[in-house]
């Protein structure tokens, strides 16, 4: 790591740069703001995808009344069984799948964003910071 005081590059497992400079402080200032960084990035992301849902949610009310209207009328109307319902229901259906899987599909990044909240630790830090930097720069 670069020390922040003097600016010369360092070992990362020294606790003191050669000037005199406290990198261990150093470090967990930087664990800190990257800490902050990675839970407001999580919750952009949360609205992001929240705003993305939300005409999911009309579209699965849209199609409602089609899966609860067939089933009302096969309930207290119909004196027989007719597919005549079924195929009202179909678009109900349809509609209610393409919400469910595109919902699962869009909250995907989410539940992995949150699976990291829940799994890093200060060497996930270190990881991204000087090791994966590293790889990039490669
Ligand atoms: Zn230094």
């Amino acid at each position: 790591m670069v020390c922040a005081s003097c600016g010369e590059a360092e070992y990362l497992p020294r606790e003191y740069c050669r000037c005199g400079h406290y990198l261990r402080g150093q470090l967990e200032d930087e664990y800190c703001a990257w800490e902050e960084q990675i839970h407001s990035n999580h919750l952009e992301l949360a609205d992001v995808i929240a705003l993305k849902i939300k005409p999911l949610r009309y579209l699965f009310a849209v199609s409602l009344p089609f899966l609860v209207g067939p089933m009302l009328f096969l309930n207290f109307w119909a004196d027989s069984f007719t597919l005549y319902p079924l195929l009202w229901m179909a678009p109900g259906i349809l509609i209610g799948g393409i919400v469910a899987l595109a919902e699962n599909i869009l909250t995907r990044p989410l539940e992995a964003s949150a699976h990291f909240l829940n799994t890093y630790s200060i060497e996930t830090f270190i990881d991204q910071r000087f090791f994966q930097l590293k790889v990039i720069n490669q």
